[in-house]
């Protein structure tokens, strides 16, 4: 069924992809028998199809980048090497950032830059960190008074876009990797978070501050308007770390990984500039019936910043 879905998605069939897109989610071993096949076809997009790839698709990659021959396919091959997240996959990123591959000049990024694309960050000094939680859940909804401390920017009372505390098992569990301990509340502007990053600072005690760091961008909204009225709390464990939904109602995701609208935008800490840890997704679907795009909620427990980014299509 899989291999007929493969040959489906290769013809450009209406809803191929996305139907091999939602197998990948659920279980991305089950394509990893099929990977070859993808690779044989050129079906490259869209690179979590990948994410189960073993050492022998790696290595296959990694030996078409070097190769030279398919350098009109040097951006795909990059980013599914990025999202393998395998041995391989780094210590090639590695030897691509100081030699770049064959055709690397066509590419608007290094080569170490495309393992944020895949949720995890590879330091010069030889580090790596997973930015995104092994597990997630589900985010619900619950009715909540929207900040009186109104956006400094635009004059909208702020969102209270997440309300979580450790002292829960399923968020300490999905915010394990990021070392936070405690209560975390993040607040927003839901509008102005639309044109830039926005930073809060964050305290174990559910403290949540405007961050000064927030730099506006040149163009803002000129109207205030009501943030939506309620907060995203956890809900019911998730199959895999894989199924949020930028789309679908009830696609808003505690933990794991996000599904990006656009390229992966893990913002850098204003403090550090180490790459934010990723805390949740909140769809504009769940927000109100004719929601569109999501926000992408990031912390860096060690500085204690919090930050919201948005995307649509
Ligand atoms: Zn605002
Ligand atoms: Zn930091």
């Amino acid at each position: 069924m899989i291999d007929e879905l493969v040959r489906a998605a290769a013809r450009e069939e209406p809803g191929a992809l996305e139907e091999l897109e939602r197998v990948a989610a659920a279980g991305p071993d089950r394509l990893a028998p099929h990977l070859d096949q993808l690779i044989e076809l050129e079906v490259l997009w869209p690179p979590t199809l990948y994410r189960a790839a073993g050492a022998d698709v790696v290595r296959r990659l990694v030996e078409r980048v070097e190769s030279g021959r398919y350098a009109e396919q040097l951006d795909r091959l990059l980013l599914i090497l990025a999202h393998t997240r395998d041995p391989l996959a780094e210590a090639a990123l590695r030897r691509w950032d100081g030699t770049p591959p064959p055709g690397a000049s066509r590419l608007h990024i290094g080569a170490l830059a495309y393992a944020l694309q895949g949720g995890w960050a590879l330091g010069r000094d030889g580090g790596s960190r997973e930015l995104c939680g092994p597990v997630a859940y589900r985010l619900e909804f619950s009715a909540a008074v929207a900040d009186p401390a109104g956006c400094p920017w635009c004059g909208s009372p702020l969102w209270p876009v997440v309300d979580l505390d450790t002292a829960d098992p399923r968020v300490a569990a999905a915010l394990a990797h990021t070392g936070w301990r405690g209560r975390l509340r993040l607040t927003t502007c839901h509008l102005c978070s639309c044109y830039t990053t926005l930073f809060t600072e964050v305290t174990p005690d559910g403290g949540a501050t405007w961050s000064t760091r927030n730099v506006p961008p040149g163009h803002l909204p000129r109207w205030t308007e009501d943030p939506p009225a309620v907060s995203a709390v956890p809900g019911p464990p998730r199959a895999t770390p894989y199924q949020a939904d930028a789309w679908s109602r009830g696609g808003s995701t505690l933990g794991g990984h996000p599904q990006w609208i656009q390229d992966a935008e893990h913002p850098s800490c204003p403090t550090c500039d180490e790459p934010m840890d990723h805390v949740g997704m909140v769809g504009g679907a769940d927000l109100d019936d004719l929601g569109e795009g999501a926000y992408y909620l990031h912390l860096h427990a060690s500085c204690g910043v919090a930050a919201v980014n948005y995307q649509q299509s």
